[in-house]
């Protein structure tokens, strides 16, 4: 479904309240009235509004934390009562406005809700929000709608994140983010077909900061390049920011936006039909557990894509989709790295047989280390020595670590903060290079990378993979060069 256009209608007078409504009626799909600021605002002009316009029709009274409100409260019950049975929908704050809003559920009115939060000094945390919708459920409105106003960089994309949230579990809503940092939040809600966008049709008749008028959206929309980032679960990944950054800093935020979303195993080939007709979608970073699976939707796999047997990039090129790996740079660069590019020669165990483990193999014997998979299911392990022509062996001789230059733990284990790691403290050397492709939310380091670093061991974590892996989607889904400092700062 659609978007729908909303025009915010601020005037004192009735006839010009129903003028501006009948000059918009073919271009708008509601008309949003705010009843306190019409100065001959009569039971008549309400009828006639609601005999007229019916479904277009959205009511709302100031809200006493942006005016004084100056209707009393009687009258606006008796509004609220006008209201009663119709098709109209009224909105009304779930904190500035409870006593309405009680006055509302305990009367049993049956009027159609817009139940709204609003904060213009900031954005609260995500924890917050959620408590909030969830305090909202009380009054079963028909749509939530969240408008807060965004300060830091960061607020918007926790915004969108929100209203994905909430589409997935077939919540109406309508999440904005006033002020400039916000604009994209109304870009998205375009693109995301939130329930309502509200759009004035000209600059000077704008009711919110940051508010875009209906000729400006559609631009934006138009022009927009949407990445998304699918997986399952997809809320613990920080590409988003890390993407986002990487726009700011090249000037380009408003040409293009990163969406994280969950794609159930079930839902992907859904997901790629829907990203081949829909314009705006450019690309996808594909993460677990779709790396495999994607490859038989897509038209074209890049050679190193198909020798790793593995996507994480899809981008469309010419209307078709081309599957690339970029995971195997995020092993290999802070490899070099740290062994000043000497890796030919050097033994390297890889433990795991997944998508990240057949990057990490393609990556080492690239450069000629000597590899040697260690993985739970050894046929699986055997399968992956085979094509890269190298070693395996069973996890039950992962003793065997102790003789390896270069240790990389490619399995999910470390992932939660209760898992034990796989290698125990006692088989890491010191001056081995111990990397761990998984890494924690909070402070990058599993307690894998904890133990080797009490070995004095060198160690590289999956915060490494996770920045170079994206700094090369990046360079894919925008054709331009990013700078890894703004994208490492983007993950702290
Ligand atoms: P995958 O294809 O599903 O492979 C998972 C691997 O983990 C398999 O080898 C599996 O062994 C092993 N495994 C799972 N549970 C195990 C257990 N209890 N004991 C021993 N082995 C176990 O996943 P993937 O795509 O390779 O991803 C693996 C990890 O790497 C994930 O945590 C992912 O988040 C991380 N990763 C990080 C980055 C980054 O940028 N830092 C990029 C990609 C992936 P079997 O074959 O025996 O089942």
């Amino acid at each position: 479904m659609k978007t729908k256009y909303c025009l915010p209608i601020i005037e004192s007078k009735s006839t010009e309240t129903f003028k501006i409504i009948k000059d918009n009626f073919k271009n708008y799909d509601y008309f949003e009235i705010w009843l306190d600021y019409i100065e001959d605002l009569t039971p008549n002009f309400i009828d006639s509004l609601k005999k007229e316009y019916n479904v277009k029709l959205i009511f709302l009274f100031r809200r006493l934390l942006l005016a004084t409100p100056n209707m009393s409260y009687q009258k606006r019950i008796e509004l609220v009562d006008s209201l009663s049975n119709s098709k109209c929908l009224l909105d009304l704050d779930i904190f500035s406005q409870k006593k309405e809003l009680e006055y509302l559920n305990k009367s049993n009115k049956h009027i159609q809700l817009i139940l709204s939060y609003h904060n213009y000094q900031e954005t609260p945390d995500n924890k917050k929000l959620r408590k909030i919708i969830d305090l909202m459920m009380k009054y079963n409105p028909y749509i939530y709608k969240i408008s807060t106003f965004c300060k830091k960089d960061q607020d918007a994309l926790r915004l969108i994140d929100l209203s994905i949230e909430l589409k997935d579990k077939n919540i109406k809503n309508v999440i904005l983010g006033m002020g400039d940092k916000g604009t994209i939040t109304r870009i998205a809600g375009v693109i995301l077909e939130n329930e309502i966008s509200f759009t004035p049709v000209d600059t000077k008749s704008k009711s919110a900061p940051g508010q875009l008028t209906k000729e400006e959206l559609e631009e934006k929309v138009k022009n927009i390049q949407v990445c998304y980032f699918i997986a399952d679960p997809a809320r613990h990944s920080m590409s988003p920011q890390m993407h986002e950054a990487g726009y700011r800093s090249l000037g380009i935020e408003d040409k293009f936006l990163f969406l994280r979303q969950k794609v159930v195993s079930k839902d992907l080939k859904k997901f790629i039909d829907g990203m081949r007709i829909n314009p705006n979608i450019i690309g996808a970073c594909i993460s677990v557990p779709h790396k495999i699976e994607i490859m038989k939707y897509l038209d074209i796999l890049d050679e190193t894509a198909k020798k790793i047997g593995a996507v994480n990039t899809v981008v469309k090129e010419g209307g078709k989709l081309r599957g690339y790996n970029t995971d195997w740079i995020g092993i290999l660069t802070p490899l070099k790295q740290i062994t000043h590019d000497s890796l030919n020669g050097k033994t390297a165990a890889v433990v795991g047989a997944g998508g990240a483990a057949r990057a990490a193999t393609y990556a080492l014997t690239l450069e000629e280390a000597k590899v040697t998979i260690f993985n739970r299911d050894i046929e699986k392990g055997k399968a992956l020595a085979e094509d890269f022509n190298c070693k395996y062996d069973s996890l039950d001789n992962i003793k065997r670590i102790s003789e390896f230059d270069i240790i990389i733990h490619a399995t999910k284990i470390g992932l939660l903060s209760t898992d034990s790691p796989l290698i125990s403290e006692d088989l890491i050397k010191p001056n081995q290079i111990v990397f761990d492709v998984v890494y924690s939310r909070d402070d990058h380091k599993t307690e894998l990378i904890k133990q080797a670093n009490n070995k004095n061991a060198k160690t590289i974590s999956g915060i490494e993979m996770l920045l170079h892996q994206g700094v090369a989607q990046f360079e894919l889904f925008t054709g331009q060069k990013v700078s890894i400092d703004v994208m490492r700062s983007a993950l702290t």
